[in-house]
C-alpha cells in the first residue's frame, strides 16, 4: 500500500503552491476506514507562514473528523521537517513513507537501526587519520547525530507508551 500511496503523493505534489522555493511537495494520509487526505505545501512571501504538505493533509483529515489514532499511514514526497515529525507523532501513524536525501524510499521506523549499523561499522575502522582522511572526526560527528536521534525516538516511544497506558486506564475507570 505504501508505494501506491507514495505514487499518489507524487501526483498531488504538482498542485503545490511553491513560487519561492519551486520545491513542490505532496503528502497523502490514509485513515483506517480507507479515506485518503491529500496535501501540498503552500508557501507565503513571509517564509515562516508557509505550511508543509503533510500538515495540510493532516489538517484536512482533522477537518473531516479524524483524531489521533484514526490515521494509519502517510506518504510524503520529501523528508518531513522537525515540526511535521511532531505532528506525525501526535497523530500516531503506523507507517510513514518518504524519500531520504539520496532519493530512496524509506520507512521512518527502519532508519534508526540502519544508522546504528553504519555507526557500529565505522567505529571498527581503526587506521591512522592520514589513511582514512578524517574518518574519525566524521564518525564522532555521526555519533552525536545518532545519540540525538535515539534520544528523540526514545522520547517519542515513551510518550506513545504513556499515552496508551493513560487511555487504557481511562477506559477501565470510565
Ligand atoms: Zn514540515
Amino acid at each position: 500500500m505504501s508505494d501506491k500511496l507514495y505514487e499518489q503523493a507524487v501526483r498531488v505534489a504538482e498542485r503545490a503552491y511553491a513560487p519561492y522555493s519551486s520545491f513542490n511537495v505532496g503528502a497523502v494520509a490514509r485513515a483506517r476506514d480507507g479515506r485518503v487526505f491529500e496535501g501540498v505545501n503552500v508557501e507565503n512571501a513571509a517564509y515562516p507562514l508557509g505550511i508543509c504538505a503533510e500538515r495540510t493533509a493532516i489538517s484536512r483529515a482533522v477537518t473531516d473528523g479524524c483524531r489521533p489514532g484514526d490515521l494509519e499511514e502517510i506518504a510524503i514526497t520529501a523528508s518531513p521537517c522537525g515540526g511535521c515529525r511532531q505532528w506525525i507523532h501526535e497523530f500516531r501513524f503506523d507507517r510513514v513513507t518518504f524519500k531520504n536525501a539520496e532519493g530512496e524510499l524509506v520507512r521512518a521506523e527502519e532508519l534508526m537501526s540502519a544508522m546504528d549499523e553504519i555507526y557500529s561499522l565505522l567505529v571498527t575502522i581503526d587506521y591512522p587519520d592520514g589513511v582514512t582522511g578524517g574518518l574519525r572526526r566524521t564518525t564522532d560527528a555521526l555519533r552525536a547525530v545518532l545519540e540525538r536521534t535515539r534520544g528523540d525516538l526514545t522520547t517519542a516511544m515513551v510518550a506513545a507508551r504513556l499515552q496508551g497506558a493513560i487511555e487504557r486506564a481511562e477506559r477501565s475507570v470510565g
